[in-house]
């Protein structure tokens, strides 16, 4: 018979009463490196928190991206965590509260590689989380263990409790199938599970319920590829047609609590026998791995514990046949597949698929979790999207609040995994943030006298002592049949009886008054606790939020910050690029400047010697070109002398005829020898320069400057020297006595009449501009000509009597001649010396010159000449004018025209030339016996020109 009943297990409200929650509890663990000389990423710094560091070379690829980041945990565990440490830490509890009829799940979470099946499994001699739960349950529950199918799981994923004979004749049934294993007597008997747990590390829990029969039962699935598959299934094993694995489909039972609909459980008695079945499992699942080659890193496997148990019945020895009172808890044990992404396994085609959905289981988590975070820190009601993927649909009614959730987060420090734990870590923190509801403590089931005696009662208070003794104190009723009707003493030992029994209940009742009355002010207090408490935690909340305001204030000051310092980061390097352009363009542009100094300097320098060279060759051609002009001029002069002898020469032809038309007998011919012979001597020499004067010649230069006068030949070379001489030759025809005039000239006027005579003079005068003979001066009253007074005077002499300034140059070695006919300038500039400044100052000239005249007399002379400017910027003397002054001894010049009275010339014109000449001299009061030496000496006046 069997006696169907309904677990409470599942009590139906959605979201339990209690609104205390938990968050789930995330562990890491850091498994040592594989090879020692392996880059480690991470560091634990405390036991609550890691640092991850990227390595060296992703550091460069990221160009310095990267800053150190913290992870913190409910707790971590160091390399050298033993198996038996994270037990106790991690799983131990979620232990207790599966004998204590709460739920749990424990995954492992990470990449391959990371640790997850050794955490969760272990190795022989370090067994893991999965074994080491088992051992602690069958230690606790070992004696409480109700026999094989009492406990039956009802295929809806509720149990049932079976009656002995049922549950006998089950196990007879299972004991003569030889395929099943018998429980095994002896302790770790599978070599493979062998010493995965050493005795003297086993665990127990306490509190456990003893007036409670106990079973165990294990389900192992595998979820591969989204899809469910039972690995303690007993499949008839077909050689012919081996038959794939079916998958199973997940339902929901009638308290909402997800199951593998069709999932083999396995009842258990002993932590050998759950290894065994364990191991079963796990030897499934290499084969079908084998067979349908697929990874088993891929797969999420899910040992799953359940814990059954149910009060006793008033016997102690048979579990209450009371579905109702039966109490299942299970404790999930997950190591969930690689975290990793595709990319990471070498995985394509169908493979790549699978790869991608067990992705999606996790992503799937991810989210799940993400959402669940979001709905509880917001308040929002999104839907959780656990029906994405098979893993979090089975284990929703976990995260909805139906037990613990705690998860290890297993993490291999090198430096490969980096980026792969980066996500992990990630995920972690998350996870930690969701809140789980705390399960509700169900109230024990069973209550049995004897248990509760065997127990020493209840703990709480004296109340239980007293009902004890007031129970003790229940005396069996006296026997209650009438003997008969005289029959007094049954009655009122009744009536006593009951009498007693009613004070004791009444005692009861007032005791239990009390003792209601003391719980019920306890639990006002601890109501009122409670309260405050929440109003506290309310407060924290209110606070917790300003401060989460605060942070994420100052999250988005740091991101707004960090965006700006990029900016300006990226504003630096704008600038800094700019500047080395810059930069670049100046050292060009010095270069040039400086190519191009250096080539003005090379210019320059050129230039220089361009300048000297070009005045080397100007003043070689001046030189050239002076002395060229100086051989021009001389030529011409000798040309021009030539021609004014040949003129003389004609004329003198002229007057011969004339004169022979006159006195043609009287006057012997000039030889023509004689004749031929003074042209030819003037034609070599034509100046006859008087001795005295001879050395005025290279003192009295023109200046090349000088403005040629056409009435005066004047080239460069001319002295003014040779012009007084060349005018003084011409002088004795018109003004002087026969004596004084050179033979030829003197012979040339003996025979022309007066008029004649004069006539000569003045063509002489006319052919040579300075005509001295003509000085006059009339107009000035202090020069007589001595050509007599019927001389036209010049006009141009006029200037000499004021109007314009002179230079009156007066050399000191002139001698005082006490002379009455002086030269009276005025307005002159007295020099002893010509000079620049006096010059510049005067536009005329006069130099007072004294020299012998041919008859021994003193003779002073005033050279006369125009200033003006060269253009060289200096002053420069034009002689034009010469008037002459001399003294004469009156007996010597008688004596002197006796002598030329008697002269071999003896000719009346010359006499009656002398007689005018004589008579002009008269008029001159001359001082007789000059003590002038024949040293004067004369200073000239140098051609004056700006150096
Ligand atoms: P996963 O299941 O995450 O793919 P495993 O649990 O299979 O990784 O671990 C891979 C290897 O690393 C195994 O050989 C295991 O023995 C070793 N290993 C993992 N964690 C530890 C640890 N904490 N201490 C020593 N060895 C470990
Ligand atoms: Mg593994």
């Amino acid at each position: 018979m069997k006696a169907v009943g309904k677990t409470t297990r599942r009590p139906p409200p959605k979201k339990p009463s209690n609104n205390q929650k938990d968050p789930v509890g995330v562990y890491c663990r850091v498994r040592p490196l594989g090879a020692e000389d392996e880059e480690c990423c991470i560091e634990v710094i405390s036991n609550t928190t890691i640092q991850l560091h990227a390595p060296d070379g992703l550091k460069a690829n990221r160009n310095g991206e990267f800053k150190e980041t913290q992870y913190s945990f409910k707790k971590v565990f160091g390399i050298k965590t033993t198996q038996r440490e994270l037990f106790a830490d991690v799983a131990k509890p979620l232990v207790e509260d599966l004998i204590h009829c709460k739920n749990g799940l424990l995954f492992t979470y990470g990449v391959t590689g990371s640790g997850k099946t050794y955490t969760m499994t272990g190795s022989p001699g370090q067994g893991g989380l999965l074994p080491r739960s088992l051992d602690m349950i069958f230690n606790s529950i070992g004696p409480y263990q109700a026999k094989r199918y009492v406990f039956k799981p009802d295929d809806k994923n509720g149990m049932e409790v079976q009656n002995q004979v049922d549950a006998l004749l089950d196990r007879q049934k299972r004991d003569s199938q030889t395929s099943v294993p018998k429980t095994p007597t002896t302790r770790r008997t599978d070599p493979e599970f062998a010493d995965m747990i050493s005795p003297e590390e086993a665990c127990k829990a306490g509190g456990v319920d003893e007036d409670s029969s106990y079973s165990v039962f294990v389900s192992y699935i595998e979820i591969y590829n989204n899809y469910i598959y039972d690995l303690l299934e007993e499949t008839p094993f077909d050689p012919i047609k081996p038959k794939p694995p079916q998958s199973k489909i997940l339902r929901e039972d009638q308290n909402h609590n997800m199951y593998v609909a069709g999932c083999t459980e396995v009842e258990v008695k002993s932590t050998e026998e759950a290894f065994e079945v364990f191991w079963r499992g796990q030897k499934k699942r290499r084969i079908a791995n084998t067979q349908l080659n697929r990874e088993s890193s891929r797969s999420h496997s899910v040992f799953i514990i359940k814990l059954a148990q149910a009060p006793l019945d008033a016997d102690g020895d048979t579990v209450l046949q009371d579905k109702s009172q039966v109490n299942v808890s299970q404790l999930c044990l997950v190591d969930l597949a690689g975290s990793e992404r595709t990319s990471r396994t070498r995985a394509e085609g169908s493979r790549l698929r699978e790869a991608g959905n067990i992705n999606q289981s996790l992503m799937t988590l991810r989210t799940c979790i993400e959402v669940l975070r979001e709905n509880q820190m917001c308040g929002t009601n999104k839907m959780v999207p656990y029906r994405d993927s098979k893993v979090t649909h089975l284990f929703k009614n976990y995260f909805d609040g139906e037990g613990k959730v705690r998860m290890v987060v297993c993490v291999n420090p090198k430096a490969d995994d980096y980026e792969e734990t980066l996500l992990v870590m990630r995920f972690a923190e998350m996870t930690q943030e969701v809140e789980v509801a705390r399960p509700v403590d169900r109230p024990i089931c069973g209550f049995l006298t004897h248990r509760l005696e065997e127990r020493g009662g209840p703990v709480d208070g004296e109340s239980p002592t007293v009902l004890n003794q007031l129970l003790q104190s229940f005396h069996p009723l006296p026997p209650c049949e009438i003997s008969g009707p005289n029959d007094d003493v049954t009655l009122p030992r009744l009536i006593e009886a009951l009498e007693k029994r009613h004070k004791i209940r009444q005692m009861m009742v007032e005791e239990y008054n009390k003792t209601a009355n003391m719980l019920k002010s306890v639990l006002q207090e601890q109501d009122s606790n409670l309260l405050s408490k929440e109003n506290f935690i309310q407060e924290q909340r209110g606070r917790l939020g300003e401060k989460d305001k605060m942070i994420q204030n100052q999250k988005n000051e740091i991101d707004r910050l960090e965006k700006k310092s990029k900016m300006l980061e990226y504003k630096i390097d704008i600038l800094q690029k700019t500047t080395n352009i810059y930069e670049e363009d100046k050292r060009s542009l010095q270069h040039e400047l400086e190519s191009r100094e250096q080539r003005l300097q090379r210019e320059m320098s050129e230039k220089r010697r361009m300048e000297t060279r070009m005045q080397g060759i100007v003043t070689d051609a001046k030189l050239k070109w002076e002395k060229e002009c100086e051989r021009r001029v001389n030529a011409k002069q000798l040309e021009m002398q030539n021609k004014l002898w040949v003129k003389d020469e004609k004329l003198k032809q002229l007057k011969a005829i004339v004169t022979e038309g006159k006195t043609e007998n009287r006057q012997p011919q000039r030889p023509s020898r004689e004749k031929d012979k003074v042209a030819a001597k003037r034609s070599v020499s034509p100046s006859p320069v008087p001795s005295s004067l001879s050395s005025l010649e290279p003192i009295y230069k023109f200046s090349q400057t000088v403005r040629p006068d056409p009435h005066f030949p004047r080239p460069g070379s001319v002295s003014v020297a040779s012009c007084i001489s060349e005018w003084e030759q011409g002088v004795p025809h018109c003004c002087r006595q026969g004596s004084q005039s050179p033979p030829d000239s003197r012979k040339r006027a003996q025979g022309l009449p007066d008029s004649l005579r004069r006539r000569r003079g003045r063509c002489w005068a006319r052919e040579v501009p300075v005509q001295p003979a003509e000085v006059d001066l009339e107009e000035t009253g202090h020069w007589v000509s001595r050509t007599g007074p019927l001389v036209r005077p010049l006009h141009r002499r006029s200037h000499s009597a004021g109007g314009e300034r002179w230079v009156d140059h007066k050399p000191t070695t002139n001698v005082d001649l006490d002379t009455v006919l002086q030269p009276n300038i005025p307005n002159a500039i007295k020099v002893n010396a010509p000079n620049e400044k006096a010059l510049s100052k005067c536009d005329k000239y006069v130099l007072t010159h004294q020299e012998f005249a041919s008859d021994g007399e003193i003779q002073t002379k005033l050279i006369k000449g125009e200033v003006f400017k060269t253009r060289g910027g200096g002053q420069a003397v034009q002689f034009t004018d010469i008037e002459t002054l001399k003294q004469e001894n009156p007996l010597a010049a008688s004596r002197k025209r006796r002598s030329s009275e008697t002269g071999p010339d003896g000719e009346p014109m010359e006499r009656n030339w002398t007689d005018v000449e004589t008579r002009c001299s008269v008029a001159v009061e001359m001082r007789a016996g000059s003590s002038l030496g024949p040293g004067y000496q004369h200073h000239g006046y140098p051609k004056r020109r700006k150096p």
